[in-house]
């Protein structure tokens, strides 16, 4: 007998002598793993199509607007829910239509276990190409459940530390200067201000931002800018105005000029337009310094943690952002941000309709709350039973 077999045999002996039981019964290897019973094994996907009221019209470089359409869905598997949402601005090229027509063909029935997300998720990949929304309607309605089925929100599963969370910033659109001055004081609570430029009045916006605050800002050009010259020359000049991070600054197809913007830029250069899955981040490497990731854009908070895991692996900052959405949408990628250095988690709070509760903001910072799923209730019912 070997040294390690005859240490193993003593210690078997030693617990039989303590627990009567035979050597046998000690050494019995662990059963085999059989998926767990319920009382029901289908799975049930609903969807509805809502309308997001904003507060403020929305003004970027590239649109304007007052409404955004949203899917919601619904999985109900063993008497849980699980909630999602889609949260489709014109400009990334969903629809109602695009996203209903994806959501029919969705047949989770097929699936005897929820908790099977990875063979979940590539399934919907299967189903057609596109559709990041629609896919993460599902992939969040998914999450919430299995979070439910345990019983634990998803930042306690995936072992994040809820005293992590990053402050939130509250976005400013480009408007006239007494619009801007307004959407300041409204800001109040908020530590870091996100402000829209790349409309030609750039010095205007942050000149009156600065005369009636001086929390940090950071600055979201969506591809507004054309001249690396004059992108690196307000980097700089934002620098000086206490600026935290510079977001998609010029095109995403002048790869060359944002390379060179930020090995030169005294702040981070963040990719958003650029970045859409997990696929475009491995080129991002020398092109930007950081990424700004959203469950709409990506297709959910399967692929969302695995780009930011990837993301921090690479030396790159993580941002978590959003699009116009309900607290359901907000409340499943805070159960991320712990691993964001910076959150823009505010889509909530720019609309009059919210219909439900999640995640809240205490003091500036996203705070997380430990009800399971991805931490949300119902403020409306809106699917009958
Ligand atoms: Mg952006």
């Amino acid at each position: 007998m070997k040294k390690r077999e005859f240490l193993k045999y003593c210690s078997l002996l030693a617990g039989a002598m303590i627990s009567g039981k035979s050597i046998a019964a000690i050494a019995e290897p662990v059963k085999t793993i059989t998926p767990m019973k319920r009382k029901s094994t289908t799975m049930k996907l609903r969807f509805i199509p809502y309308e997001l009221k904003l507060k403020h019209v929305f003004t970027l470089a590239t649109s304007s607007r007052t409404t955004t359409p949203v899917v919601l869905t619904e999985i109900e598997y063993d008497g849980k829910k699980g909630f999602g949402e889609a949260s489709m601005p014109p400009y990334l090229g969903e629809s109602y239509d695009t996203a209903t027509k994806f959501l029919s063909q969705v047949n989770l029935e097929q699936f005897k276990d929820p908790f099977l997300i990875e063979d979940i998720v590539a399934y919907l990949d299967g189903i057609q190409p596109g559709n990041y929304a629609a896919k993460a309607s599902v992939d969040i309605a998914l999450h919430d459940l299995v979070g439910k089925l345990i019983g634990k929100p998803w930042f306690r599963l995936w072992g994040l530390d809820p005293g992590k969370t990053p402050f939130t910033s509250f976005t400013i659109g480009i408007d006239t200067p007494e619009v801007v001055r307004q959407k300041v004081a409204e800001a109040e609570p908020y530590k870091i201000l996100k402000v829209k430029l790349g409309l030609g009045n750039d010095r205007e916006m942050i000149e009156t931002i600065r005369s009636v605050s001086d929390k940090p800002i950071c600055v979201d050009v969506n591809q507004g800018w054309k001249d690396r010259n004059y992108a690196l020359e307000m980097a700089n000049w934002l620098k000086e105005n206490n600026v935290a991070f510079l977001e998609q600054p010029m095109p995403k197809t002048m790869i060359d000029d944002i390379a060179w913007l930020t090995e030169n830029s005294p702040i981070p250069v963040v990719a958003d337009e650029a970045l859409q899955t997990i696929d475009d981040l491995l080129p991002m490497k020398g092109v930007y310094s950081a990424i700004n990731i959203k469950l709409m854009k990506c297709g959910g908070m399967n692929a969302a943690y695995k780009m930011a895991t990837l993301a921090r692996e690479m030396g790159m900052k993580v941002m978590i952002g959003c699009m116009t959405e309900t607290s359901c949408a907000i409340s499943a990628a805070a159960q991320l941000s712990p691993l964001a250095h910076w959150a823009d988690l505010d889509g909530n709070l720019l609309i009059s309709n919210d219909c439900y509760e999640g995640v809240t903001v205490i003091d500036g910072r996203i705070t997380l709350n430990e009800r399971p799923g991805i931490g949300i209730t119902e403020k409306i019912k809106m699917f009958r039973d």
